[in-house]
């Protein structure tokens, strides 16, 4: 899949950062999320306790890891991020509990892919802020309890349900993070341009919201390129017409597809007679990883109404027919 597309591909760019909200006001979109991380932010700070553990699900790239630095910064608490898949001892938990200082955020990105034996020494940190010590071995093996700073988890995973129910039901604020609107996109992308110091037309940064797949950090990666563009090309501002060019040279079509989402409706439509197809045949024709059609491709492509997910299997929807410029065929049962 092509990187510049990849919501999940990791950004390399050293000057992400600064395009980073770093307070909830600069934070655009997520109106509800925003609105009720407000309310328990606030509420934790006088009272003065660490706030609830929060779970963010969702998409990768719409903001999961931006909102949890957020929050440690308006708690005015320290930050610590770490990883599912990093995470691969329970000593490697256990360390990093043990170092927090009082209501600091621990962010843990990808947290469906903790395994099993971290997951454990978790679920009493979460609860009682404690760390449960097995001592020795066999029939004189004890356990000695430690008490851990009160502290915030803060949980990302782009897939819900592979969570298990113990781990989900220790977070008070389960909060699902949405598609960003054309306009809200609009917004980070004039932001965006302005702090690159390539200033965006109104129709430039609506080309390029449009193409965004509702996510920032692909925006943030078209603008980027565009402003590539404007600067070789044009005079250093972001038109329409610069944006329309360097997105059409780099693939990316009117609705943000790129060659990997046009090869699997492609395949759809060509190969299967648009469904229904099973997750794992359509993953096998295309060499990609099951996970990786169903984190990256396919929530953009549902959200879109471009295919549906069925019983059995996926099927290409009557708009993913048309964006292919062809014609759905006859089923039946149709009524005509
Ligand atoms: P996730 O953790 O969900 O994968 P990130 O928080 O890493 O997503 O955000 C991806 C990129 O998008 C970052 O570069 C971030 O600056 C940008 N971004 C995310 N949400 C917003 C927003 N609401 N406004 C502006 N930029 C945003």
């Amino acid at each position: 899949r092509d990187p510049l597309l990849d919501p999940a591909a990791p950004d390399a760019v050293p000057d992400d950062r600064a395009l980073r909200p770093q307070v909830l006001d600069e934070f655009i979109g997520q109106a509800e999320a925003r609105a009720n991380l407000r309310v328990f932010i606030e509420s934790a700070r006088r009272r003065g306790e660490a706030m609830d553990h929060v779970l963010f699900h969702g998409p990768p790239g719409l903001g999961k890891t931006t909102l949890a630095q957020i929050m440690a910064r308006e708690l005015g608490v320290g930050f610590r991020m770490t990883s599912g898949p990093v995470l691969a001892k329970a000593g490697d938990l256990a360390a990093i509990l043990t170092n927090l200082e009082a209501r600091d955020v621990l962010f843990i990105d990808e947290i469906h892919r903790l395994n099993p034996a971290v997951e454990e020494v978790l679920y009493p940190a979460l609860e009682d802020f404690a760390l449960d010590l097995v001592i020795g071995e066999g029939p004189a093996a004890r356990t000695v309890r430690i008490d851990l700073q009160p502290f915030t988890l803060v949980g990302a995973t782009t897939r819900l349900g592979l969570l298990t129910t113990p781990l989900r039901d220790r977070f008070g604020i389960p909060t699902r993070l949405q598609f960003y609107t054309v306009p809200e996109l609009h917004q980070i992308v004039t932001r965006g341009a302005r702090l690159m110091g390539a200033p965006a037309s109104e129709e430039g940064a609506q080309e390029i919201a449009r193409r965004a797949r509702g996510t920032p950090r692909i925006a943030g990666r078209l603008l980027r390129r565009v402003v590539d563009f404007a600067v070789v090309e044009g005079d250093g501002q972001v038109t329409r017409a610069i944006a329309d060019n360097a997105l059409t040279r780099l693939g990316v079509d009117h609705l943000g597809l790129d060659g990997a989402d046009r090869r699997y409706l492609g395949l759809m439509a060509e190969n299967y007679g648009g469904g229904p197809v099973g997750i794992e045949t359509l993953a096998a024709a295309l060499s990609e990883s099951r996970d990786a059609l169903e984190e990256v491709i396919e929530p953009f492509l549902l959200q879109q109404g471009l295919i549906a997910r069925t019983p059995r299997g996926r099927m290409l929807a009557q708009k993913g027919w048309a964006h292919l410029g062809l014609d759905a065929p006859r089923r039946e049962g149709d009524l005509f």
